[in-house]
């Protein structure tokens, strides 16, 4: 995840909203220390058994990415862990994305350097009449990197993305039958420092991008937002096409995840790679579980992360990702933002799994203030089963401002 900054400075160089994040961080440490589940330590992956996420090569690819050996997949670690994530590509017999290849190299901006690269393969569709329609799924792999000899393993950020995007083509690949439409997989690199990574690939896509019938993309979906909403994932997106609702619906139902519908802007910036597709108006899902205590810091490890519950949401998006590639029809751009009235539901119950942690969290009282109002008006609105325009412009800023104020 971006940390919303214009520099080529992760949030872990900068002095940004440093007192109340510290005092999160402080809070979170122990937290985070409470959230460690027992572990295998398995660095190999289990032989393929289904075509559904399989938890324990979930957590083998999330333990690997975030392994010292990929040195917070920057620099060196970065070019390692994409020759790690082609060989995961060939494994699976995917063809190359990108006129042949497995790569997409970004140039730098001195002529013939390179940057970085993003990383795309895929499953050609089956259907004469729908191959040249793309579904993709993606999550970045790059992260902070080693600060003065300290690794930032950013397992959280975004190895369980990039675990859940490896799954999803697995199921894919080895599936019964094959997508109507193509599926495409892709690895973006250098998010963390601005969406470099997904600005390139927008600008020089290798399909047409008004051919994208939906892009998904999964940024930190292994943990729960400030270490306490365990089982909420948060989706962004469906406000530019609500008939993507449906298909989330069901593929989420009987899942042991929530999904919290939420039009993406309860956040300020676009925080992660689908900026740059919803700038070009390609219908989009964005997946995340929230910041949380160890988001950019040195305790984003494999061994802190909800394993059943990347389960779960890797199983949502494959779910979602199978409908969108199979369905007669997709949802079409809308212009105008038609936000989800589920949006309400989503800021109240994540307010008061946050005000019952008050303690825990050390919110200060200006915080349980605005929050307390809030859950009131959330509850008010769901009450009467409708919210006006106006409402929910109330209910998004007071979101915002509670999000920076804890976050
Ligand atoms: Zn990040």
């Amino acid at each position: 995840m971006h940390d919303g900054s214009t520099g080529a400075r992760g949030r872990a160089g900068r002095p940004r909203r440093m007192l109340t994040a510290l005092a999160i961080r402080l809070a979170g440490a122990s937290l985070c220390l409470l959230a460690i589940p027992a572990t295998s330590g398995a660095l190999d992956l289990p032989a393929p058994t289904a075509a559904a996420p399989d938890q324990a090569r979930l957590e083998a690819i999330v333990r690997k990415l975030a392994s010292p050996e990929m040195e917070g997949r920057r620099g060196a670690g970065a070019e390692r862990t994409a020759a790690y994530l082609v060989d995961q590509f060939k494994d699976l017999k995917l063809e190359p994305l990108f006129d042949g290849r497995f790569t997409q190299p970004i140039p730098g901006k001195t002529p013939g350097a390179i940057q970085g690269t993003n990383l795309g393969a895929m499953i050609r569709g089956s259907d004469p009449r729908l191959r040249d329609e793309w579904v993709i799924v993606s999550a970045h792999y790059d992260h902070l990197g080693v600060r003065r000899g300290v690794l930032y393993p950013g397992a959280d950020d975004n190895a369980s993305g990039v675990a859940m995007m490896l799954e999803v083509a697995r199921g894919f690949a080895t599936g019964a039958t094959p997508p109507r439409r193509s599926v495409a997989f892709v690895s973006f690199d250098l998010e963390e420092i601005g969406l470099f990574g997904s600005r390139y690939f927008v600008a020089h896509p290798p399909m047409p991008l008004d051919r994208v019938s939906l892009f998904i993309t999964a940024d930190m979906i292994g943990r729960a937002m400030m270490g306490v909403c365990k089982d909420q994932v948060f989706v962004l997106g469906t406000e530019h096409a609500p008939g993507l609702r449906a298909w989330l619906d069901e593929s989420a139902r009987g899942r042991p995840v929530r999904v919290g519908l939420l039009g993406s802007d309860v956040l300020v910036l676009n925080r992660s790679d689908y900026g740059p597709f919803r700038t070009r108006q390609v219908p989009y899902l964005f997946f995340s579980t929230g910041e949380n205590p160890c988001y950019h810091s040195p305790e984003d490890r494999a061994e802190t992360i909800d394993y059943p519950k990347l389960t779960a949401i890797s199983a949502v998006i494959g779910g979602v990702a199978a409908s969108a590639s199979g369905a007669e029809e997709t949802p079409r751009w809308s212009p105008t933002p038609d936000n989800p009235f589920d949006e309400a539901r989503t800021v109240r119950d994540v307010l008061r799994t946050l005000l019952d942690h008050e303690q825990a969290l050390k919110l200060n009282g200006a915080a349980t203030f605005l929050m307390r109002k809030a859950l009131g008006d959330a509850e008010g609105i769901l009450g009467r089963g409708a919210m006006t325009p106006a409402e929910r412009s109330d209910l998004i800023q007071v979101t915002r401002l509670i999000l920076a104020m804890i976050q």
